[in-house]
């Protein structure tokens, strides 16, 4: 079974996940904008118990839109973030796909809050 391991920045902090992504996700929404400051956010949700995380990481908590909260992971040292958990999806663990720094990665099969997609990002892109 394959096995891909996520990182921070500095490498410090480690999320080693097994098997595919249950799902891939990109987002659009201005929180995920400010996080990676990028101009979305993509999401690789695996089953919890696929995962294996490692490292000191500090936790970054809002409220999500389904009224949970969800707390970000990231790393003190270099403050990437690289793991977080939506409490209303408490069996999964989101990995940021980024940090997986893998090219071949698989692709997002959803995008999500269209409406803050930045002008110049196609809109296909999923
Ligand atoms: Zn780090
Ligand atoms: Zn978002």
């Amino acid at each position: 079974m394959i096995l891909r391991t996520a990182t921070c920045a500095c490498g410090q902090v480690r999320a080693a996940c097994r098997g595919e992504p249950s799902k891939v996700s990109l987002c659009h929404c201005l929180e995920c904008q400010r996080r990676t400051g990028g101009p979305f956010g993509v999401a690789a949700f695996f089953p919890r118990a696929a995962v294996e995380v490692s490292g000191e990481t500090r936790e970054f908590r809002r409220p999500a839109d389904s009224g949970f909260d969800v707390v970000f992971r990231f790393c003190p040292h270099c403050g990437a973030t690289v793991w977080w958990e939506a409490l209303r999806k408490a069996d999964m663990i989101a990995v940021a796909a980024g940090a997986f720094a893998d090219p071949d990665f698989p692709a997002p099969s959803q995008a999500v809050y269209g409406e803050h997609r930045h002008a110049w990002v196609p809109e296909d892109l999923v």
